[in-house]
Parts: C-alpha cells; sequence; structure tokens
C-alpha cells in the first residue's frame, strides 16, 4: 500500500509492477516513461496490422509524421486552450560557452540548470491526427468524397501516472475523416461498430459509452459538458488495471467544424469542412490483450492467436 492512495491507484501500480518483473515493460524511473520489450512490440505491431486488415481498404491517404508538430501549426490549434497542462514543447541550449559553464557547474552541484534551455520550433505531437488538418487545408478545397487519413505516430502527454495505461509517451494510430457532415458522421458511427467488432475478436470485454475531454480550467467544465450533452466523443472501455475504472482503448470524436474554422478547411461547394477521427491507443491494447489473456503470448486462446498472428 501507498500512503493515501486509492485502491485503484494500488491496483495499477501492482499491475505495473507485475509487467515489469515479466520484462514487458522496462522502467526507466519515471512514471509513464518506458521502454518495451520484444514480445510487447511484436504484439503492438500485430495489432497495428490488424486495424490495415479492417479499415484499409477504404482507401486512406497513409501519411506518417514524427512525433513532433511544427511550432506556428501547434499554435494554431487551440490545443494550449484547452489542454495547456498537457502540452509538451521542445526546448534546446542556445547559450554561448560562458553559458556552456555555467550549466556544468550547476549540472555537477545538483542545481537547476535547465532555465538556459530555450523553446524551439517542435512540440511534441498531442495526438497523431494534429498534423493532419493543417496539411489537407493546404490542399485547397477538399475533393466531393472528402478526405480519408491514416496516421501512426508517437504522442505526448504531460500526465506521469502510476497507472501503466497513462504513459507520457504512446503510440495512436488514427483514421481521420475531412468532409461534410454527413460523410464525417457516418466515417464515426461505421468506426464506432467496427472498432467494436475489431476488439471482440480478440476476445476482450468492450463497452462503448460518451465521453469527454479533460478540458483545462473552470471554463472547461462546461466545454467538457457540452461536449457530452452533443455526443461529440465515444470510448470503447476496457478494464485493465482496475475493473470499477475501465480503460478508454479506442476514441471516436467528431469535432464538428472546430478544425474546419480553425485551418480554413473546406468542401468544395466552399462550406467549412467537418472532421472526425477514430483512435487506437496502442500500448493500452497490448495492456488489454495481456491483462485478459495473461503475460504468456503463447498461451493465449487460440482464436486470438489466429487473429493476430494468423
Ligand atoms: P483518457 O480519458 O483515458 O485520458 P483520452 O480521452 O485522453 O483518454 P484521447 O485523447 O481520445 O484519450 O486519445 C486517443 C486514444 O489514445 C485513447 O483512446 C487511448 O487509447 C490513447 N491514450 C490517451 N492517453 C493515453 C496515455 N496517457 N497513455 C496511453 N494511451 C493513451
Ligand atoms: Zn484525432
Ligand atoms: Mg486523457
Amino acid at each position: 500500500m501507498r500512503a493515501g492512495s486509492t485502491p485503484a491507484e494500488n491496483g495499477q501500480a501492482a499491475f505495473r509492477d507485475a509487467l515489469v518483473a515479466a520484462g514487458l515493460l522496462i522502467p526507466t524511473g519515471v512514471d509513464g516513461l518506458y521502454g518495451r520489450s520484444g514480445v510487447f512490440e511484436d504484439v503492438v505491431e500485430r495489432f497495428n496490422d490488424l486495424i490495415t486488415t479492417w479499415g484499409g481498404d477504404d482507401g486512406a491517404d497513409v501519411m506518417r509524421f514524427p512525433p513532433g508538430v511544427a511550432r506556428h501549426q501547434f499554435e494554431q490549434s487551440g490545443y494550449l486552450k484547452s489542454f495547456p497542462h498537457l502540452a509538451g514543447t521542445v526546448h534546446a541550449f542556445k547559450g554561448d560557452e560562458r553559458a556552456h559553464q555555467s550549466l556544468l557547474r550547476r549540472l555537477e552541484e545538483g542545481e537547476e540548470w535547465t532555465d538556459a534551455q530555450m523553446a524551439t520550433n517542435v512540440v511534441l505531437t498531442p495526438a497523431a491526427c494534429y498534423p493532419v488538418y493543417p496539411t489537407i487545408a493546404e490542399r485547397g478545397p477538399l475533393p466531393t468524397d472528402g478526405a480519408l487519413v491514416d496516421v501512426y505516430s508517437y504522442c505526448f502527454r504531460h500526465e506521469p501516472s502510476l497507472d501503466p495505461a497513462r504513459m507520457q509517451l504512446f503510440r495512436m494510430r488514427e483514421y481521420v475523416r475531412a468532409g461534410t457532415p454527413e460523410q464525417v458522421m457516418e466515417f464515426r458511427q461505421s468506426w464506432v461498430e467496427r472498432g467494436r467488432a475489431l476488439m471482440e475478436s480478440l476476445s476482450l470485454p468492450v463497452d462503448v459509452d460518451l465521453a469527454n475531454d479533460p478540458f483545462f480550467g473552470r471554463a472547461g467544465r462546461m466545454l467538457a459538458a457540452s461536449q457530452r450533452d452533443q455526443g461529440l466523443k465515444f470510448e470503447l472501455l476496457i478494464p485493465i488495471a482496475s475493473a470499477e475504472q475501465p480503460t478508454a482503448c479506442l476514441s471516436f470524436n467528431y469535432h464538428q467544424d472546430h478544425f474546419g474554422l480553425l485551418w480554413d478547411l473546406r468542401t468544395p461547394d466552399g462550406a467549412v469542412a467537418h472532421t472526425a477521427c477514430v483512435g487506437f491507443g496502442m500500448e493500452r491494447v497490448a495492456l488489454a490483450l495481456f491483462r485478459h489473456h495473461g503475460f504468456d503470448v503463447k498461451a493465449w486462446p487460440a482464436a486470438v492467436r489466429a487473429v493476430l498472428w494468423g
């Protein structure tokens, strides 16, 4: 028992310790920052291929960005309005030799040294879909059938936790749709159904429920309530570290015209485009599989092994 922690937190810490003891996660001394074993990575890769099996025939435009977004795009994205507490900016040393000497001295003496670090033009990607909107807006009005993009990236969120399912650096695979409200709603509805069937094919207990994003501050509480009232976000939940508090493993988000307005993304008739995305939390799905089928992948149910490894 850790002092002052809830039963759910104790369960999370115990699951993390078990994953570390089994060698699946490699600790670094920082909560939410882990290495992954070969077995863990193999599960992530097989699941990534399974997503492509279910979604690849839709003809999505594949884009792969590194886990950083351009600072000017990040500033324009509105992320700092809603989630300033989660953002991670990349800073680098820009001083002269004197500043370098001072840095080394302070490092040696265990003093704070990072105040000499200056912001670069790179911000860590908070969600895999962020670079997509400015990229497709740059191309001009959407074609009549809209746009469908497939992205996959490591993401950073400053939310250190004992829960192994809440990492600071984790991967998100997403399909992103832009077009008319009808095109976008149809996309999201089809993925709520497909996502459920996909996860059930892995013999995992799933539940789909209304959700909201953790908007910052008092105004944020109103944004979260309105997001719920309008049914803009759904999550597919699976119990991982705690049975009482299941974890969001997939998210289905309808942004209405939020990104369309921000980036001046339009449909062929000149209307502001609507967007939606479905996001798969790759580590969370792997952890759900380890939780429900055990740490030994060779002992997983034959049907689940067949789905993943063929
Ligand atoms: P939560 O409510 O648990 O914080 P979220 O609503 O913030 O999740 P999204 O912003 O919708 O999650 O992100 C898309 C997907 O990325 C989630 O469905 C989840 O599977 C995964 N994800 C989000 N945050 C984390 C994290 N800290 N560690 C691992 N996976 C995450
Ligand atoms: Zn997204
Ligand atoms: Mg979150």
